[in-house]
């Protein structure tokens, strides 16, 4: 079965974009800095911008070295590919991204097997990960990653604590395995809990972070580990397509969103705080209550489906994203305004009553 990407209908222009934190566009003073940058050939090392980005988000992170790639999802499949071999199985959330979003990468590209752990919000212990772990056998397949999210993207974006990753990380290394980190919204997580990305970063061997969600890049993620870990990726971003030319242009931007669009994230927080209570008003609608910048929802009790729900808001110029048939997600970021958040609070009571 095909599927048919939708296109911008100019009929209806989006004014309040709660569908998705991807959906930030450059700011004037970003784009400023894309502008000025230096530089070369990313592929062949020579690009400065693009050793700036990556020296700032190693030194960030607390890592030797650092990868810049198109997107995030590319940092998840040289990860994966660069830690496993065919065979493998990776040890994740059953609702990882990287089981859910990323086409079957896991299975196409790196031919591994992801087993699913339960656990609350889309964080696992260490006992459930312990339980998973299989005797090594020559029957069984060999258990050589753990995958955790940060923050949980389906989990209502909820963070892993330092000390319930240090806890997982020991578990898997006590056991021969590594741990990557899915770091869509590291920064998030960070600003929550008030450590530093270091902190976050310290348990896992490979971590990246993505500068297209709230952190408003237009293109990029940045994939961190040691020297040799980096220099094995560098192969599986080449064989992916991966490597760019005059990259710096980006990578001046990426680098503008760290330096520039950290502290701010606390903003987003505070907003989806605000819309998650005045969504727990209207009659009909279950909020989950957030912890960083994602308010998931359920629309059940208003007789409505989420696709019916989302239908109603957008011709009002407001769009959220369905993730089931009641269960809905609204993100906030730097394009969405706390005076938006009440417009948008109006428009759904008005949608529901009506
Ligand atoms: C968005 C997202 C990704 C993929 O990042 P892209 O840059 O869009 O490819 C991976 N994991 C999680 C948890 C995400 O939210």
């Amino acid at each position: 079965m095909s599927f048919e990407p939708t296109r911008f209908d100019p009929a209806f222009p989006i004014r309040i974009d709660l569908y998705s934190d991807t959906r930030t566009k450059p700011t004037r003073a970003m784009r400023e800095a894309m502008l000025d940058a230096e530089v070369g050939d990313e592929q062949a090392g020579t690009d400065p911008s693009v050793w700036a980005l990556c020296d700032y988000a190693a030194a960030l992170m607390g890592k030797e070295a650092a990868l810049f790639a198109p997107s995030g999802t590319m940092c998840n499949q040289i990860a994966i590919a660069t830690h496993c071999r065919p065979g493998d199985e990776i040890l994740a959330h059953e609702d990882a991204h990287i089981q859910s979003s990323e086409a079957g990468a896991p299975g196409a590209i790196s031919g591994v097997l992801i087993r699913g752990l339960q656990g609350e919000r889309g964080i696992f212990s260490a006992d459930t990960l312990k339980e998973a772990i299989r005797p090594v056998s020559r029957y069984a397949p060999p258990q050589t990653l753990v995958e955790v999210e940060q923050t949980a993207n389906k989990g209502g974006g909820a963070c892993w604590t330092v000390e319930g990753l240090q806890a997982v990380s020991d578990v898997a290394h006590a056991n021969g395995m590594q741990v990557h980190m899915d770091g869509a919204r590291l920064m998030n997580a960070a600003v929550k809990l008030g450590v530093s990305a270091a902190d976050i970063a310290g348990p896992c061997d490979s971590v990246w972070l993505d500068f297209t969600k709230g952190l408003g890049a237009p293109l990029g993620a940045v994939l961190v580990g040691s020297k040799a870990f980096i220099g094995e990726a560098w192969r599986w971003k080449q064989r992916l397509g991966g490597s760019m030319r005059q990259g710096g242009m980006n990578a001046a931007a990426c680098l503008y969103s760290l330096q520039h669009h950290i502290d701010r994230l606390a903003e987003d927080h505070a907003n989806a705080a605000a819309l998650a209570r005045g969504m727990a008003q209207i009659p009909g609608i279950t909020v989950e209550m957030p912890e960083t910048n994602l308010v998931f929802f359920d629309i059940r009790g208003t007789g409505m489906t989420m696709p019916q729900f989302a239908a109603k808001l957008r011709p009002h110029g407001v769009s959220v994203s369905s993730t089931d048939a009641y269960r809905g997600r609204a993100c906030l970021h730097l394009d969405v305004s706390a005076a938006q958040v009440d417009e948008a609070l109006g428009i759904m009571r008005q949608v529901v009553g009506g």
